[in-house]
């Protein structure tokens, strides 16, 4: 893993700055959005600086997990963007920007563009759709799965699908699950029943 894709597990979330930035600590560094954390190798260019505490963190660490998660299977939805084409173009009225600006001599205005909603684009086109990458639907994140008798947000789970090769280990009590990947480890917390 790079720095780049380690930053990819920091919080982009304003409310939660101090998870912006990924740190180190002894042999590792580390990088969390508050409901996952991963672990890899340290990077010399990532100072010390841990933003978070979590107790018992060595002891999640310290398992080896062993089922692969690729095991679940959720559903997909319509992407709301293409409504299913996988399709967009530009809004010819806002070129985009989903909204329209006029002034006159008393006052400026700023609306929503009523030809795009304010999406910006409008269904079919020659454009692929970024939203499900031309697929025409996109992951139902707020569906949950269940892993061994615990439940997990897709939402949370989403971002560990990308990484190589990811085994899981869940804990029936529910404290968070531990899981590898070629290169590093991490921990996901279960949803809250
Ligand atoms: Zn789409
Ligand atoms: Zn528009």
């Amino acid at each position: 893993m790079d720095i780049a894709t380690l930053k990819t597990f920091c919080s982009s979330d304003p409310s939660r700055n101090r998870l912006s930035n990924p740190w180190s600590e002894g042999d590792y560094s580390y990088a969390t959005n508050g409901y996952l954390m991963v672990r890899v190798d340290r990077f010399p260019d990532i100072p010390n600086g841990k933003p978070v505490t979590l107790e018992r963190m060595e002891e999640y660490f310290n398992v080896v997990p062993e089922t692969p998660l690729l095991i679940i299977k959720y559903k997909k939805q319509q992407c709301g963007v293409c409504e299913g084409s996988g399709r967009i173009s530009r809004c010819p009225e806002c070129n985009g920007l989903g909204m329209v600006t006029f002034d006159n001599a008393y006052n400026n205005y700023e609306v929503d563009c009523k030809t795009c909603d304010g999406e910006g684009s409008l269904v079919g086109g020659k454009e692929k759709c970024q939203e499900c990458n031309g697929e025409g639907k996109i992951i139902d994140k707020s569906q949950t799965v269940d892993l061994d008798g615990v439940q997990f947000m897709v939402a949370t789970l989403e971002p560990i699908f990308k990484l190589p090769n990811v085994k899981i280990f869940v804990r029936k009590e529910c404290a968070p699950a531990t899981f590898s990947f070629d290169g590093g480890m991490g921990i996901v917390m279960p949803m809250k029943v």
